[in-house]
Parts: C-alpha cells; sequence; structure tokens
C-alpha cells in the first residue's frame, strides 16, 4: 500500500474508504506495448468517481516506462487477469 492509500484510508470513514480501494481495484490500466494490465489500486494510485479512459505514463515490468490506458473493468478485481 502507497502513502497516499495508506493517508487516505486512515483519515476517511471506514465505509468511504473501503469504497474508494474497491473503485481504484477496478479501474486496470493496460501496456499499449505488450498488453499487461495492473489495477491502480496495485500501483500505489487511487481512482475513485471517475470516468473517461485516459492515457498515462507508467513503468511496466517488461517494458519499461510506456503508455497505459486506463479503463474500468466491470466485474469485481478478485482474480488476476493473466490476457
Ligand atoms: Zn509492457
Amino acid at each position: 500500500m502507497s502513502g497516499i492509500q495508506w493517508l487516505l484510508l486512515s483519515i476517511l470513514p471506514r465505509s468511504l474508504g473501503e469504497a474508494m480501494e474497491k473503485e481504484s481495484r477496478l479501474w486496470m490500466q493496460r501496456c499499449s506495448q505488450c498488453g499487461a494490465e495492473t489495477s491502480i489500486w496495485e500501483d500505489g494510485g487511487i481512482r475513485y468517481r471517475a470516468a473517461g479512459r485516459p492515457r498515462r505514463l507508467r513503468r511496466c515490468p517488461t517494458c519499461g516506462p510506456n503508455w497505459h490506458e486506463v479503463y474500468k473493468r466491470t466485474a469485481p478485481a478478485n482474480d488476476r487477469n493473466s490476457a
């Protein structure tokens, strides 16, 4: 868990913090080169009450720094999608 995640979860009401974590786990970032996906939450980020499909420059574990497309999954992120 990153510092900003810890900070938010510690100052927000528990129910709001849990909702924020749950939604952040649904937001995925996908590498434009190899297609590897990680959730925003796993990357140490927060994305809550957001919309759209922005592009971010992130470090891919395989390719290094690269553009990633951000999108929201429709199912809960209980398992890792290897595709
Ligand atoms: Zn990649």
